[in-house]
Order: structure tokens, then C-alpha cells, then sequence
């Protein structure tokens, strides 16, 4: 603790994590002798470098960026890069922490890593954003590679960012490695299916879930934090699955549309026009906007659906879900409820459904991107959707299964920290002390 004091994030996801492992430890006392908790939370490099750029008037900036390659035990490091003005080292280590652990639960060969840059994409010019991206990946480019690394998206790269950033290392590196980047365009090695994958992989583990409840999407009442790309699409899978979408937001404030969220125009606005979601009250007058984007989860609902950023729901918003009758969380974002607010939700019974379980399924398809790559062929967007469905309810009875064994039956927090540590565990273990 005293190494990582002032890494409150970090120190929070492994706190998670830990607290869930005492039963593993007791029945494998070899992992204790084996340093695994010493070794797994440091990560195996973390890089830091300065990104130069000039904007549209001339003037130069800079800014600073990170790449952890937290641990290679399963495969290549793997993991998105995010640009916001937030990111320090401690949300990249929490991010690349959280990785290993997703990406071992996918069942893919993937190692756990995550990037980005203290950047705010927000108000940029097309230009700027790609004189940025050149200039990060010009450092980045050094480090990964189709067998090495393989960064994705996050907050604030999508599509744009990644066609630039792999522009720029084809142009730095030559020759066309198609696997260094995932979440790439259709036209050039990108997968069906990647874009709409973490969203709806989301809604597929909801719903077994709740299917396990005797419950569904079916007529219920959802709110959606977001509106970005994990949101969008888990709004469009929880409708194609009978649900209404009554709420989901930006960080200036959430939109409430009694009548259901028209999809069209939000993904208009944020997808084409990168514009902000109070827009959507121009085209619809009947919903309303209110600032401040907390305020989204006193909206009452069935399922909510955490999709934005970390720690956006804390104790007292957890207590006025309950309140208002939420029967099921399902965690698109990472790490979006504090620890206090699962705590929350488990006293009370809410099915809940963690993050690095519940939004596993966009790394997931990431891995199938890497495969098609490789193989060079493309699958359709039924292929792909399919191994998506198949992979996330392998992933929900693999933690329901390791909740049951450690003693917490139904807890798939317990479940899905104890899946994802084991096999990494047992991988550190027969690599030997590196
Ligand atoms: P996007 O940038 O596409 O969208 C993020 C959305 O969340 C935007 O609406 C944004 O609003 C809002 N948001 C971001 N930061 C904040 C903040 N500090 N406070 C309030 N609102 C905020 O990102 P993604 O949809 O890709 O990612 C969302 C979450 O899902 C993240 O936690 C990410 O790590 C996680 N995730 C993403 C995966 C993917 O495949 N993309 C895979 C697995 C997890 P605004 O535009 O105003 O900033």
C-alpha cells in the first residue's frame, strides 16, 4: 500500500480483488509461497512518455501518456487506451489490473494491459486529434506489436483515433501488421460485430443472469449511464430484448425520455456529429435535460446499467436504486460502483453484475479480431455475434460455478475475481519466479 499510496483507484480495484481471494488462498497455500500476490500487482513495465503536438493556431502542447503491460502470463499484453484529462498512472494501473483478470475470464490467450493519455479529445478539430494520435503512437509504436502488445479503444477513442493511430505505425513501422490494433475500420481488418460487442455482451450477461432469477430484459425499465459506445449498444441490444430505455447521459447531464430513448438520434449526435446529449431535447421536446450527471440514478428502473466511468455510482446513489425497486446492476464501465455501493447492492439482494465479468465481451471479440487477422479471413456478423453470446454465458457460469465452490453462492463478485485469478495464478506458477 505505502508503494502505491496516492493510486486511491488502483488501490481500490485491489482491494476487490484481494478480499475475494482469502478462500483461494486457504485451499492453494502454495500461490502464497509462490509471491503470485506480490508479483500480480506489480505490473511488469509501465511506460511513460510525453506527447508533442501543435494545435490548429500554431501553439505547441504536451501531453503526458502511459502504457502499463501489467502481466503477459495468459498471452500478449492486451487492453484499450484511453484519452480524458483524468488519466494518471493510477487509473491506467487500475484499468491494466482489472485486464488480467477480464481477459483470463474471456478464455482467450490474452495478458492484461492498458493505456492512454491525459488528452482531452473534447472541442478538437479532426486535425488536432490526428496530429495528437501521429504524435502518441510515433512513442507508442515502439513498444507493441501483433505477438507483443495490442492496445484497443476506451474513453475517447473510437473508430477516428484508431484509424490514425494504425496510419501512423503502418507509416513508422512499414509493411501492414493488421493484429496491432483492435476495434480497427471494416475496410481494413476490423471485425463485425467489435463496435456493438462490449455493449451487447453487457445485456447478454444481464440477461442470463437474470434468466437464473426467472427474470428478463422483456417489458422492463432500464437506465443506461453514457452514451458513448458502450452505452449506445447496450441500449440497443436491451431493446432489441423488449426492454425501454428510459435515461442515459454525457458528464454535462442525463436526458429523460418517458417514451424510450430514440437510439437513432443519440447515436446521430454522438457518433457523427460528436456533439452533446442535451441536444437530443432540440429533436425530442417532450424529454428533458437536467445537468449534472449523477442525478441519472434517481430515475427509478428495473435494470441499471452503469456504462460512463468509475465511481459514478457511490453509496447514497446505490441506496436510492434500491429504494426505488432496481432488481439487477450490470457494470459496463469499469469499476463504476464504489466498493461501499456493491456492498449496497449485495446486502440487499440486487442481482449484481460485475464489471470485469459483465463488460469482458468487447475484449472478447477483440481476441477474434487478433484471429482473423492472423488466419486472414472475416467472419460475419452473425460468426461473431454468436461466439459473443457463447463466450459471455461461459463466462457467467464459470463465476457463478467459482462462487459456489469458494463459499459465496451467488456472488459474482467473489466468482468472477476467483475465475479470473486462478488461471493466471496457476500460469505465473509454471513460468517460474519472473
Ligand atoms: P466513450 O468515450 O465512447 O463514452 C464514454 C461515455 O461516458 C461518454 O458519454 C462520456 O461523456 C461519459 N463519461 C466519460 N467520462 C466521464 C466522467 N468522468 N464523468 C461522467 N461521464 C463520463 O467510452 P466507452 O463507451 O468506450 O467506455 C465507457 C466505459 O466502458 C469505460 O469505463 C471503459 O473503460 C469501459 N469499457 C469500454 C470498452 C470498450 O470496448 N469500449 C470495453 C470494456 C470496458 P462525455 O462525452 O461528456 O465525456
Amino acid at each position: 500500500k505505502s508503494r502505491n499510496a496516492n493510486e486511491v483507484e488502483f488501490l481500490q480495484a485491489v482491494k476487490e480483488v484481494f478480499d475475494s481471494l482469502v478462500p483461494v488462498l486457504a485451499k492453494h497455500p502454495h500461490y502464497i509461497k509462490h509471491g503470485i500476490l506480490e508479483r500480480v500487482v506489480e505490473p511488469e513495465r509501465l511506460i511513460t512518455f510525453r506527447v508533442p503536438w501543435m494545435d490548429d493556431h500554431g501553439n505547441v502542447k504536451v501531453n503526458r501518456a502511459f502504457r502499463v503491460q501489467f502481466n503477459s502470463s495468459l498471452g500478449p499484453y492486451k487492453g484499450g487506451l484511453r484519452f480524458h484529462p483524468s488519466v494518471n498512472s493510477s487509473i491506467i494501473k487500475f484499468l491494466g489490473f482489472e485486464q488480467i483478470f477480464k481477459n483470463s475470464l474471456t478464455g482467450q490467450p490474452i495478458g492484461g494491459g492498458k493505456g492512454g493519455s491525459d488528452f482531452d479529445p473534447k472541442g478538437k478539430s479532426d486535425t488536432e486529434i490526428m496530429r495528437f494520435t501521429q504524435s502518441f503512437m510515433t512513442e507508442l509504436c515502439k513498444y507493441i506489436g501483433p505477438d507483443v502488445d495490442v492496445p484497443a479503444g476506451d474513453i475517447g477513442v473510437g473508430a477516428r483515433e484508431i484509424g490514425f493511430m494504425f496510419g501512423q505505425y503502418k507509416r513508422i513501422r512499414g509493411g501492414f501488421e493488421a493484429g496491432v490494433l483492435t476495434g480497427k475500420g471494416l475496410g481494413y481488418g476490423g471485425s463485425l460485430a467489435r463496435k456493438e460487442a462490449t455493449g451487447y455482451g453487457a445485456v447478454y450477461f444481464v440477461e442470463e443472469m437474470m434468466k437464473d432469477n426467472k427474470l428478463s430484459f422483456k417489458d422492463s425499465t432500464v437506465v443506461v449511464s453514457g452514451s458513448g459506445n458502450v452505452s449506445i449498444y447496450a441500449m440497443e441490444k436491451a431493446m432489441q430484448l423488449g426492454a425501454k430505455v428510459v435515461a442515459c447521459s454525457d458528464s454535462s447531464g442525463y436526458i429523460y425520455d418517458e417514451n424510450g430513448i430514440d437510439l437513432h438520434t443519440v447515436k446521430r449526435l454522438k457518433e457523427i456529429e460528436y456533439k452533446r446529449i442535451s441536444e437530443y431535447v432540440q429533436e425530442h421536446p417532450h424529454a428533458k435535460f437536467v445537468s449534472g450527471f449523477e442525478g441519472i440514478w434517481s430515475i427509478p428502473c428495473d435494470i441499471a446499467l452503469p456504462c460512463a466511468t468509475q465511481n459514478e455510482i457511490d453509496e447514497s446513489a446505490a441506496k436510492v436504486l434500491v429504494a426505488n425497486g432496481v432488481k439487477a446492476v450490470g457494470e459496463g464501465a469499469n469499476m463504476p460502483s464504489t466498493l461501499e455501493a456493491i456492498d449496497v447492492f449485495l446486502n440487499n439482494k440486487i442481482l449484481f453484475a460485475p464489471a470485469k465479468a459483465a463488460n469482458a465481451g468487447g475484449v472478447s471479440v477483440s481476441a477474434l479480431e487478433m484471429a482473423q487477422n492472423s488466419s486472414r479471413l472475416s467472419w460475419t456478423f452473425e460468426e461473431v455475434d454468436a461466439k459473443l453470446q457463447d463466450i459471455m454465458k461461459n463466462i457467467y457460469q464459470e463465476s457463478v460455478k467459482a462462487s459456489e465452490i469458494y463459499g459465496a453462492p451467488g456472488n459474482l463478485v467473489v466468482g468472477a475475481n476467483i475465475a479470473g485469478f486462478v488461471k493466471v495464478a496457476d500460469a505465473m506458477v509454471s513460468q517460474g519466479l519472473v
